[in-house]
């Protein structure tokens, strides 16, 4: 018997997807010879996700599937994955395909080799809008220089290592960013390439709004490089303003003092605004490390297939 690999897939509101999506990835992994399981996480899934989940799960024992009381997010739903599977590694995918499949069995591989992190890395970013590409380019800009790791085109497919999962069920903090984690513990990791393919049913769960969010919050929760930031830009405009007084204490002095109402008024504006954004900076700040004294669970399962006597819900 070969080792164990569990595939942990992320499932909110995908009915469309969890029959076809499974039987893909079984259908791969027989053909390769991989022993696995798949663990289904519907992430307070509205519509019949879970019940699509349990069909398939009565139909395969391999599959199993929890369901969230509520919607956490992504990131606790790849939480809640990592800590019911029992491979000896674990396979992060998305729902919709449109990370192939296929990929898995080269992850597989690589990992019976010895690496323990394997990033899935996008070659091409799919069929996205130029403005999109724009934002999401920018993101990994300020992700990268930030954390110190080269954040470009990664993504949350990845296979790790079960002391990898185990790390990461560990850590303490509420907010997780699971794509920028696995390089923070350091283990034996590499790269491999795929495509982005197109969304095979069902819409993007991701509205603008939300990716603004994520965006921002998962820059706050990695970094506090930006308090650092507000800082400098307070002693520039400390030293700009010292310059300025002398200007100003010369020409009083000197008698030609001049009206600089406008003056006044635009520095008021540029002044008050830059405290504003500082405040509002260290208010997010503040607003994360409250999340995060609460100590509230990450997640709350509500049914599990495997759950009751009878292998059904509880
Ligand atoms: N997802 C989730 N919870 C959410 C939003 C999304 O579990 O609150 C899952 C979703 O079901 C999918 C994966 O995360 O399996 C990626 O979502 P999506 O395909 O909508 O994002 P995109 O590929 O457009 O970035
Ligand atoms: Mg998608």
């Amino acid at each position: 018997m070969g080792k164990l690999l569990s595939i942990v897939i992320p499932a909110y509101n995908e009915e469309a997807n969890i029959e076809n999506t499974a039987k893909t990835v079984l259908a791969i992994a027989d053909e390769a010879v991989i022993p696995c399981e798949i663990v289904f996480v519907s992430d307070g899934s509205k519509d019949d996700t879970f019940d699509k989940i349990k069909r398939v799960s009565r139909m395969d024992a391999r599959v199993r599937g929890i369901e969230f009381s509520r919607n956490f997010g992504k990131e606790a739903a790849i939480l809640a994955g990592l800590a019911t599977g029992n491979g000896d590694c674990f396979v992060v995918m998305d729902c919709d395909l449109q990370h192939p499949p296929q990929t898995i069995v080269e992850m597989y591989r690589l990992w019976l080799e010895g690496y323990e992190v394997i990033e899935g890395v996008k070659r091409s970013r799919g069929k996205e809008s130029g403005l999109y590409r724009k934002l999401s380019n920018l993101f990994y800009g300020v992700l990268t220089k930030l954390t110190g790791f080269n954040m470009h085109n990664t993504s949350d497919f990845k296979l790790i290592d079960k002391k990898v999962a185990q790390v990461l069920l560990q850590m303490p903090e509420r907010k997780t960013f699971f794509r920028a984690m696995t390089f923070w513990t350091g283990f034996k990791s590499c790269q491999i390439e795929y495509d982005v393919a197109q969304r095979v049913a069902g819409e993007t769960k991701w509205s603008s709004g939300a990716l603004i969010r994520y965006a921002v919050h998962n820059i706050i929760s990695f970094s506090s490089s930006p308090l650092t930031i507000v800082t400098y830009i307070g002693v520039i405009s400390l030293i700009v303003s010292f310059v300025l007084s002398i200007q100003t204490l010369v020409r009083w002095i000197s008698g030609s003092a001049i009206e600089g109402f406008t003056t006044v008024i635009l520095l008021l504006l540029i002044i008050g605004g830059c405290i504003l954004i500082g405040l509002g900076l260290i208010g997010q700040y503040i607003a994360a490390i409250y999340e995060e004294v609460k100590q509230r669970p990450r997640y709350i399962i509500s049914k599990d297939t495997h759950g009751g006597d009878n292998g059904e819900e509880r």
